[in-house]
């Protein structure tokens, strides 16, 4: 180990910064975030600094260094780009065992800054001893994804507990337990949920109970699952569906996400394809409800986004009636990533200032939409579960005055490595699809934006034959 990690205190202390550019103003940006008194030496200084010295968030000494600026200072920050004025500081100031830091010059320091996550009070430091700060970087963002933003307050939270937790858990080991079932458990996921009071009365609770573990309250989590590929998932869902103790998904759930789920959960499958619904919606509500009351923790996965055409209402509807907690992630929904991924922006200024998102399927199998809203210039019209309606979409759109060489984009399996962008317009659209064997999930985009695809697509669409599609069948 070349350095030693430590955690510097640093309130009200004086630090001096010498050179007042760019490179300074990020030091000394870090420096205030830790509400140290910052003293900056240097002839001039950059627009960013020069407003912080007029609000008076910083000194200055308008000349350049002098070995009596070290007088008085708890840490020094060399950041100018004479190399001469940073040797001398740093010999200066390790001559008086001060910690001097020259930036991007490891050889010259005593200390080196580390790359951070701030989830104050909670701080994670990460260092390649200088070796290569885009290295710690690119660790820092793969650590910011995994520790959810809410650990801050988690952690503020038990932080003011620890002397009751104390006393009710004399313990050593009786109290290591108490905080594991609390910081994995109900207590952490009410924070991470936003729901601070009902935390900190759980929290109480449990501490008054003097119990090892608070009693688990079965939970639903309605979670988007976004269109296919697994790198579309939010945070908030990896994090879900790594507790869950039950998955219910359905079939617009790609395997790659599948894989992401906890391991040792059970998995439910309920189906539903178009008019072959494996279960039905009332079954799933109710199932929703019977695996919460047990005590599950229960994670609803859901193509795109729940309460986008998925019926996130309907079972959440159920479960607020029976009083069962639950908590919503949105998802990617499959209009966002389609046309992502296909190279279509859904509103463009010269194209379209509106975009519509409607189902091409009614509950009764039929589809009786306001066509003459739809078939609107100046508006993308995005169509879910189009391919079964779309002789009607197709005549309906040109009868209410839509020409019938508008544009129209089939995306078949968006997202996934198997999707596929195929162009039409309203007049061929119906040959296309059966030339070209089009197969659900397709979704129907319509509108002029549908012409940018060709300039502007960037997925490259690999066609493998004989390969199942992702989104294959499963009962
Ligand atoms: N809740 C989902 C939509 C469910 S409706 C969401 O927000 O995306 C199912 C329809 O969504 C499919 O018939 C298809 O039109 C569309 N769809 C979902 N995922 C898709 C994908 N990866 N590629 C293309 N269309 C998709």
């Amino acid at each position: 180990m070349d350095y030693l990690p430590i955690f510097y205190q640093l309130r009200q202390r004086t630090c001096l910064v010498v050179g007042g550019g760019a490179v300074a103003a990020r030091k000394v940006a870090l420096l205030r975030k830790a509400s140290a008194d910052v003293v900056i030496v240097s002839p001039e200084l950059c627009d960013e600094l020069a407003q912080l010295k007029s609000k008076g968030s910083i000194r200055h000494i308008e000349r350049n260094y002098e070995p009596g600026d070290l007088d008085d200072c708890f840490l020094v920050i060399a950041a100018t780009d004479r190399r001469d004025v940073n040797e001398q500081v740093s010999a200066q100031a390790k001559a008086r065992k001060l910690p001097v830091n020259v930036v991007d010059n490891p050889d010259l320091c005593s200390f080196i800054t580390p790359s951070i996550i701030d989830r104050s009070p909670i701080q994670i430091a990460i260092s390649t001893g200088g070796a290569s700060p885009v290295l710690a970087r690119l660790i820092r963002t793969r650590l910011e994804g995994i520790i959810p933003a809410a650990y801050g307050k988690l952690c503020a939270l038990v932080d003011g507990f620890r002397d009751k937790v104390k006393a009710a858990f004399p313990d050593v080991e009786q109290r290591r337990y108490f905080w594991e079932a609390i910081l994995e458990g109900p207590v952490a996921e009410l924070v991470f949920a936003g729901r601070d009071t009902d935390a900190r009365n759980m929290l109480e609770q449990a501490v008054a109970d003097g119990a090892a573990s608070p009693r688990m309250v079965g939970e639903v989590f309605l979670v988007g699952a976004g269109p296919g590929d697994p790198d579309l998932l939010t945070f908030r869902a990896l994090r879900l569906m790594q507790k869950a103790d039950v998955v219910v998904y359905d079939r617009l759930v790609s395997p790659a996400i599948m894989e992401l789920v906890r391991r040792d959960a059970d998995i439910v499958y309920v189906g539903k394809e178009r008019d072959r619904h494996t279960m039905k919606q009332e079954n799933i509500n109710q199932l929703l409800v019977r695996l919460a009351k047990e005590g599950k923790r229960v994670l609803r996965l859901k193509g795109g986004d729940p309460f986008i055409f998925g019926r996130g209402g309907e079972e959440i509807e159920t479960l607020a009636q029976e009083k069962v907690p639950f908590q919503i992630v949105p998802g990617i929904t499959a209009a966002n990533g389609c046309s992502s991924y296909a190279g279509i922006p859904l509103t463009h200024r010269d194209y379209a200032q509106s975009c519509v998102f409607v189902t091409g399927h009614l509950k009764d199998g039929s589809v009786d939409l306001n066509w003459k809203a739809l078939a609107h210039p100046n508006q993308t019209v995005v169509f879910y579960m189009g391919l079964h309606g779309a002789p009607t979409l197709c005549k309906e759109l040109i009868a209410n005055g839509l020409p019938a060489s508008t544009p129209v984009a089939l995306v078949e399996q968006g997202t996934t490595p198997q999707q596929r962008v195929i162009t039409a317009t309203l007049d061929t659209l119906l040959d296309v699809i059966a030339d070209e064997d089009i197969k659900p999930p397709t979704l129907i985009i319509v509108g002029e934006v549908v012409t940018l695809h060709d300039k502007l697509k960037w997925v490259e669409e690999h066609h493998l034959d004989n390969v199942e599609g992702i989104f294959a069948y499963r009962s």
